[in-house]
């Protein structure tokens, strides 16, 4: 298969399919409607769904790019193939989520985010134009300005609960061959955050000479890292993402270091972040043994599946207490949170004193000046950094199941922030519409979506329905 075929698809085809998914919402006899696709970054377990599956195979890959570097791409596509047919034409989409089968549409939706974003914003924010299938069974091209800027700007956070896109227009950036990068150590939090917002601020005054890419690693509360990146032409010997040292680790022994274009964009992907250590990929052999092309996120993400559906943990603990032993009691945390700049070394303190999860990625976040707020994930127009952390916290019997994600969820509201809601959420209904404009959510609900072919949204995030 030529690469034009694996990662384009003509219009035609995409009407097609379009035309396909339209008559099974139409025909959808009273049922629920999920999202039949084959790759996931959702981290919550979700029930057993009864209802209908849209097929969704038609609609991956990307339509066009043009020369003057614009792509259309279908909903479904994953942000590897979508990379890689701007790259074949000298492109790159602004803003690239760091695991490799997060989708456009999927990204649009669930709040993306990249090292690019403190220039960039978030990866919604790239987009102009979208087509989307709503609840009602008619595809509607919404932009910023058009008729339907209310669903434009209602679609972020809306995880595919008031209708799925199909169709994007992104703005790209020009490509470049390499990515040179520059690594600094602080050992105390202030200086470390100082820097992060020197950097951002000199990237975002002097495009060109300033910095492409800027994102940290907390390794510890005494650990931090700031890395900086250009986008360069020029050349020398590039290092291997998926060598035998996992990127993360460089990180603390390299202050400088080059990477392809292609690997600097999916350098966190070959760990999944760092998160390939309790499945064993981080010993040197285990990495020869299992090649290049399976230190990727979809290897993991496929043993984690295993591990889930066999209750692999439980028995595991089950047969710990045949033995006599007790278990380690662990509450699950894997989440992402936004906290306005100006409050994020209260966010340290909290975070190392309560979570204590390390590594944690931390990556700055400017939102764009938009004609409207994003009705659902709206924020000051002010730097953030968003703090990333997947992992678990050891807990006692007496505290309840979510005692410390419950703590999370309190200190984000408390510090202004924001919580995506890719993973658990443990709002309360009346606190969880609070946060996420439930008023606007409803009258969208009613007008895209009157029959509730999709679910709600609260009982999608927190109600894993
Ligand atoms: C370990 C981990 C690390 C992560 N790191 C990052 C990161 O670095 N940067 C980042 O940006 N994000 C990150 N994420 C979050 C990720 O971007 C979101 O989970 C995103 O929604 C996943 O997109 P997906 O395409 O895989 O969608 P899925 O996981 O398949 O679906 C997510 C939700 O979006 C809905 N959805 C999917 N496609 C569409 C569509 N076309 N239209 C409407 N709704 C749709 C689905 O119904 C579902 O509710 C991370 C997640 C995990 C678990």
């Amino acid at each position: 298969m030529s690469s034009d075929d694996r990662l384009f698809r003509s219009r035609a085809e995409h009407d097609a399919a379009v035309a396909r998914l339209v008559e099974t919402v139409k025909n959808r006899g009273g049922r629920q409607l999920r999202l039949g696709k084959k790759t996931s970054n959702l981290f919550r377990q979700r029930e057993a769904h009864k209802g209908g599956r849209l097929e969704v195979d038609g609609l991956d890959k990307t339509i066009s790019v043009t020369a003057d570097g614009w792509a259309e791409v279908q909903g479904m596509a994953t942000f590897e193939d979508f990379a890689d047919a701007c790259l074949v034409h000298g492109f790159v989409p602004p803003v690239v989520p760091e695991l490799k089968t997060i989708t456009i549409g999927g990204a649009a939706t669930g709040i993306g985010i990249e090292s690019s974003s403190f220039r960039r914003g978030f990866v919604h924010e790239t987009v102009a134009e979208m087509d989307i299938l709503c609840g009602d069974g008619v595809v509607r091209t919404c932009t910023p300005d058009g008729p339907h800027a209310d669903l434009f700007h209602a679609f972020p956070n809306s995880y595919g609960t008031l209708g799925y896109a199909l169709r994007l227009k992104v703005k790209l950036d020009k490509t470049c061959r390499n990515v040179k990068l520059a690594y600094d150590t602080f050992r105390e939090p202030e200086p470390f955050l100082q820097a992060v917002e020197a950097a951002c601020r000199e990237g975002i005054d002097n495009p060109g000479t300033g910095p492409d890419y800027v994102e940290g690693v907390a390794f510890g509360p005494e650990h931090y890292v700031l890395s900086r990146g250009w986008r360069t032409d020029e050349t020398g010997p590039a290092s291997d993402i998926a060598g035998p040292v996992p990127y993360f680790k460089t990180l603390r022994t390299k202050t400088t270091d080059l990477l392809t274009a292609r690997d600097h964009l999916w350098r966190w992907d070959a760990d999944w972040f760092w998160c390939s250590r309790p499945l064993g990929f981080q010993k040197p052999l285990i990495r020869k043994l299992a090649g290049r092309k399976r230190l990727r996120s979809t290897t993991y993400w496929a043993i984690y599946q295993f591990v889930r559906r066999h209750k692999l943990v439980e028995r595991f603990d089950r047969l710990q207490k045949l033995l006599g032993r007790k278990p380690r009691l662990e509450e699950p945390m894997v989440q992402d949170v936004e906290i306005p700049f100006g409050n994020c070394q209260a966010y340290l303190e909290f975070h190392w004193k309560n979570l204590d999860i390390r590594p944690m990625w931390i990556c700055p976040v400017l939102p764009l000046p938009s004609p409207r707020p994003w009705t659902l994930y709206d924020m000051p127009r002010e730097l953030h950094l968003n703090f990333g952390f997947w992992s678990t916290v050891d807990t006692r019997e007496d505290l309840a199941p979510d005692h410390f994600n419950r703590l999370l969820e309190r200190e984000v509201v408390r510090l202004g922030g924001h919580k995506s809601l890719y993973s658990t959420v443990f709002f309360e209904e009346d606190e969880f519409w609070q946060i996420y404009d439930g008023p606007s959510y409803r009258g969208l609900k009613a007008k895209y979506d009157p029959q509730d072919a999709l679910p709600d949204l609260y009982q999608k995030a927190v109600k894993s329905r």
